[in-house]
């Protein structure tokens, strides 16, 4: 079994893939900061450093003399819209930090890493459902920052030997089935969780965001990836670098789409109530249809989704209600979004 330095294994696909890991014996030890992750969400199994993942001096200190196998950095800043209004906080929060920490790898021989990208590299498709080697125009400074951060392990792995499997995450979703581990944002801008707040009135009417996509329902299409596949494909994709193989970057989605009208259809089904909604207009950069080709990830690394919309809502619903359901100081969520 290995032993994985998780980078951001305090927030949301990061604390699911480290207790993935730790379900099938590996070691690990988190670092996160804390500035957006919650320390309730690393699995007690873990070590927990409470540390920036750019902090040279403290990576330095934790690296020397531990034999760490590989590094999966989830450690970043996801939100599109911060990113296009403060661009220097995503330049410094993505591509800096990660410069930073894969310096501090390189210095103590640690050469294979797991990188959390982003579909956001596309941009506007051409084609879909999307191949890796789709043309990577990405429209957003968060997609730039992702973007960059993948060449960069590439240059370090043809000049310093590192191997990496960089992830191209569509849309993450749902929660851990058994009710202990979900989606936490500050602020929440997610369909799913915005949408189970609107059912369970917590939350304001969901604004659907466009209604005259040239989509069947007029409503934008995504493709909705089950946190725990995700979290899967992570651990695939380490197991594939300790076994030597070369890397490179992969789509992790569903290859099915799934319109706003579809989701909150299926959260009505799921919980048994009205989701209340309000027509709005498009959100600046949104495009019609982002749905993945996952045949590279299928083919390379073997894995196959196991979940589909319905098992999202459903773990999505289990994890809200318990959060909301005045059982916080039960196994269940922590406060504090
Ligand atoms: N969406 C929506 N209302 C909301 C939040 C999202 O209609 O309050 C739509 C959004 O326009 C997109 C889809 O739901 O088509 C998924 O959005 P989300 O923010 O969850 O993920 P993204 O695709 O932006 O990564």
């Amino acid at each position: 079994m290995a032993t994985i330095l998780v980078t951001g294994g305090a927030g949301y696909i990061g604390s699911h893939t480290v207790r993935a890991l730790l379900d099938a014996g590996d070691s690990v030890v988190v670092v996160d900061d804390l500035s957006r992750g919650h320390r309730e969400a690393v699995d007690p199994r873990a070590e927990f450093v409470q540390a920036d993942a750019g902090d040279r001096e403290r990576l330095a200190a934790l690296l020397t003399g531990r034999p760490f196998d590989a590094v999966i950095h989830f450690a970043g800043l996801i939100a599109v819209g911060e990113s296009m209004a403060d661009p220097a906080r995503y330049h410094h929060g993505n591509v800096v930090k990660s410069a930073a920490l894969f310096d501090v790898l390189r210095a103590h021989g640690v050469t294979r890493v797991v990188f959390s990208s982003s579909a956001a590299v596309y941009g506007e498709p051409e084609t879909v459902p999307i191949p890796e080697d789709h043309p990577l125009r990405p429209t957003s400074v968060y997609g730039e920052t992702k973007l960059w951060v993948e060449r960069m392990l590439a240059h370090y792995a043809r000049a310093y030997g590192f191997r990496y499997v960089a992830l191209r995450y569509f849309n993450a979703a749902g929660a851990h089935p058994d009710g202990t581990l979900g989606e936490a944002h500050d602020p929440e801008t997610h369909l799913i969780p915005l949408a189970i707040g609107a059912a369970l009135g917590t939350r304001p009417p969901l604004r659907i965001f466009g209604t005259d996509y040239p989509t069947p329902d007029g409503t934008a299409i995504r493709d909705y990836i089950h946190v725990c596949d995700l979290a899967d494909a992570h651990l695939l994709a380490v197991r594939h670098l300790l076994a030597g193989a070369p890397g490179g970057v992969y789509n992790v989605g569903t290859g099915r789409g799934h319109s706003v009208r579809e989701v909150l259809a299926a959260a009505e089904l799921v919980t048994g109530r009205p989701v209340p909604a309000v027509e709005a207009p498009r959100r600046p950069g949104d495009p019609a249809r982002l749905v993945a080709a996952p045949d590279r990830i299928r083919r390379e690394l073997g894995w196959e989704p196991r979940y589909g919309l319905e098992d999202i809502l459903r773990h999505a619903w289990r994890w809200h209600s318990r959060q909301g359901g005045g059982r916080s100081g039960s196994a269940g969520g922590w406060p504090g979004g």
